[in-house]
């Protein structure tokens, strides 16, 4: 063949078939190569196509480009694999057959792949020689390639997908039961004594035992090892495709709750391959636990609420009945007496002392709601704490002096008179606790009210304590706790004899925290009590003008006024003509508003004083008459002094009355001091 193959030995008809086998050769389309393995290794005959294939015009060409050897012609990257290729399939079949595939590097550099199809034959004296078929198989490989890298994207952008839907997840494993494996996809640092890396492969039976026993808390442990027990899990994955078990691990002292869920990835007939993914459900279990605790809060405080309003109910029921007996009762009796002066006039004073208790009840019921309501406000105006005490000694006065109470006042640690506080509620509250200490205080005992400016908190203001002190019966210690709750009394009306409702703690408590304030109790059984009133309050750095009361004359002048008294409901008007009346004040009426207007309007400047005036009214309401009245044309009719009288005593009625122009607001029944200081007041300012 080409000279190139050892002639000696040969038969002239061997030659002859060489030269066949050459022709032959020539014309296949693919490449064919002849070559020695052993002694001098060399290529003995290369086909036509080879030559093409590599790129070469000549045989000479070839030898140069492939060194004249096997060795040279395969891709120096590859020829290693390939040699020891060949060498494995020569020893493994019979056929001395050898397939492999390999890169060459073609004259003028370009890389082309050829798969090798070898057949290896032992001549005594040619050695180990290969017949080799070769084709071309560039563009299947190109082809192939690209595929891989196709799939080998798809691959990735599935990992990037179970990647992002598995962020939550801090250990993800892969299983398969029947083979007792399991690999980690994503470990945490919890896993990391088992799993070193991903490619970590472990038996599955007994993976997460170390785990449960390193982490998990001690009641949560045999239910998740249950959960991760291979017959456990084949039984629930046969009936859903995935199961979860949440559980409690401690870390840093703290109990964080996870959850680990198992998806079946394989057959459900025959459940094995399985993926187990633990995360963090903290938040989520513990917003379940908050709300649920809510719930039964909420559960508890509706069951409670109720019970407090049933409570309430029988309180009230109570609290009414008492005064409203002894109202009926002395009616009854004044009828029947009608003709015994004293007697009668007897049964009508207690007929006014059950009257003003059963009112003290509703005011409190109502303050009470509306503090409940939310509805109460804190309305800061300046006011004289002077002013305020002077009061509620002389409101108290009375009381005191039927129990020969020895009632002393301590102002002396004042230094800032004139305040900036709620002149309402202040003296409310103040008012309340002089007059429990009155009332629990027996005969000829004493009752103190001291005021102390303690310390300045700032430049504004200063820190004001209120003591109101008695030797009076005093407070258990198993009352103590109960003291500001509402209906709560150490001894009710009957046992003690002396009235009361309950409610009056707990108004107080409930403005002086409204105030930002305190109080405290100290006291014993029988040793007397001590309340104090602890508020921080603005203070007025003027000079405090002391109260100055009015003469005998100048306070009669005031009573020869004309007041109108704008009133629908007719037994109120006939009462309140004559309580004014006996004051001493001149009275005229008008059932509505619109006739008040009308009267007013048509009045001298100067002829009425002052206007009383009733809100609910039919025709016209008393906000809408005051309004009307704000709006005459004459300014000396329409600045006449307003006082609202009503039955609506709420912060909001209150408001109400001020924001439509009316000067003040009083509360109904009439109480005549309360109502003479007012129209003295307003009168001597106008
Ligand atoms: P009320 O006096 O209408 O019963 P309060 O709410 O004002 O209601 O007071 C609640 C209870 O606290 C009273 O019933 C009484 O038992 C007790 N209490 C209040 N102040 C004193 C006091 N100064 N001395 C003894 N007990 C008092």
């Amino acid at each position: 063949m080409d000279g190139l193959i050892n002639q000696e030995g040969y038969s002239a008809a061997d030659i002859q078939a060489a030269d066949y086998v050459k022709k032959l050769a020539n014309k296949m389309p693919g490449g064919f190569f002849i070559y020695r393995a052993t002694g001098k290794e060399e290529i003995l005959y290369a086909n036509k196509s080879m030559l093409k294939i590599f790129n070469c015009q000549t045989m000479e060409e070839f030898r140069e480009i492939t060194g004249n050897s096997f060795r040279g012609l395969v891709h120096p990257d590859d020829i290693e694999e390939v040699e020891q290729s060949i060498r494995e399939q020569i020893a493994d079949n019979d056929d001395d057959m050898d397939y492999v595939e390999y890169r060459i590097i073609q004259k003028g550099g370009e890389v082309r792949w050829l798969e090798d199809y070898g057949h290896f034959t032992q001549h005594d004296y040619n050695g180990n020689i290969f017949y080799v078929f070769v084709v071309d198989i560039t563009e299947r490989k190109k082809r192939q390639l690209q595929e891989k890298e196709e799939q080998l994207q798809e691959q990735l952008r599935r990992l990037g997908m179970i990647a992002g839907l598995s962020i939550d997840y801090e250990s993800i494993f892969y299983a398969d039961l029947d083979l007792d494996r399991i690999q980690a996809y994503r470990i945490s640092h919890r896993f990391r004594h088992k799993f070193q890396d991903i490619n970590t492969v472990c038996p599955f039976i007994g993976f997460d035992e170390e785990y449960a026993k390193k982490w998990v808390h001690p009641s949560d442990r045999g239910s998740l090892l249950q959960a991760t027990n291979a017959d456990y899990i084949r039984q629930k994955l046969s009936k859903n495709n995935s199961f979860h078990i949440n559980y409690r691990i401690i870390q840093n002292e703290k109990e964080e709750y996870l959850q680990l869920r198992i998806v079946n990835i394989g057959n459900r007939d025959h459940v094995s391959q399985i993926v187990m993914g633990y995360r963090s459900v903290d938040d989520e279990i513990k917003y379940e636990l908050e709300q649920k605790k809510m719930l039964k809060d909420a559960l508890e405080q509706a069951k409670s609420s109720n019970i407090a309003k049933n409570t309430f109910l029988s309180n009230m029921s109570h609290d009414i009945r008492t005064p409203m007996n002894a109202i009926i009762g002395f009616a009854t009796l004044a009828k029947k007496h009608i003709d015994e002066k004293e007697k009668v006039r007897e049964y009508l004073n207690m007929i006014e002392t059950s009257s003003d208790q059963l009112l003290r009840l509703i005011n409190d019921v109502l303050e009470i709601s509306s503090i409940e309501a939310d509805k109460m406000q804190i309305e800061e105006s300046e006011c004289s704490l002077l002013d305020i005490i002077q009061e509620i000694q002389s409101a108290i006065t009375p009381r005191a002096s039927e129990k020969d109470i020895d009632l002393s006042l301590n102002i002396s640690g004042l230094k800032h008179y004139t305040v900036y506080s709620d002149r309402q509620k202040l003296f409310q509250i103040l008012l309340r606790l002089t007059r429990n200490a009155v009332k629990y205080t027996e005969f000829k005992g004493k009752v103190s009210i001291t005021v102390k400016e303690t310390e300045s908190t700032d430049r504004e203001h200063a820190t004001y304590q209120f003591i109101v002190q008695d030797n009076g019966i005093g407070i258990s210690e198993s009352f103590m706790e109960h003291i500001f709750e509402p209906f709560e009394r150490q001894q009710n009306t009957t046992l003690s004899g002396i009235y009361g409702t309950g409610l009056g703690l707990t108004i107080t408590k409930n403005i002086v925290d409204m105030m930002g304030g305190t109080i405290e109790v100290t006291s014993a059984s029988g040793q007397g009590s001590t309340f104090i009133i602890t508020l921080s309050l603005r203070i007025q750095n003027r000079q405090f003008q002391p109260f100055q009361p009015k003469s005998q004359a100048q306070a009669h002048a005031l009573q020869q006024r004309r007041i109108l008294l704008v009133e629908d409901n007719e037994i109120n008007l006939e009462i309140e003509v004559e309580l004014l009346q006996d004051a001493g004040f001149l009275v005229d009426t008008a059932t509505d508003g619109s006739i008040a207007i009308e009267k007013i309007a048509n009045a001298k400047p100067g002829y009425y004083n002052l206007v009383l005036m009733d809100i609910q009214m039919p025709v016209m309401d008393g906000y809408h008459a005051t309004s009307a009245i704000r709006r005459l044309e004459n300014p000396l009719l329409a600045n006449i002094p307003i006082v609202a009288l009503s039955a609506n005593t709420l912060d909001e009625d209150r408001r109400k009355s001020m924001e439509c122009g009316m000067n003040a607001h009083l509360p109904k029944p009439v109480n005549m001091p309360q109502l003479m200081e007012l129209v003295e007041k307003i009168l001597t300012t106008f």
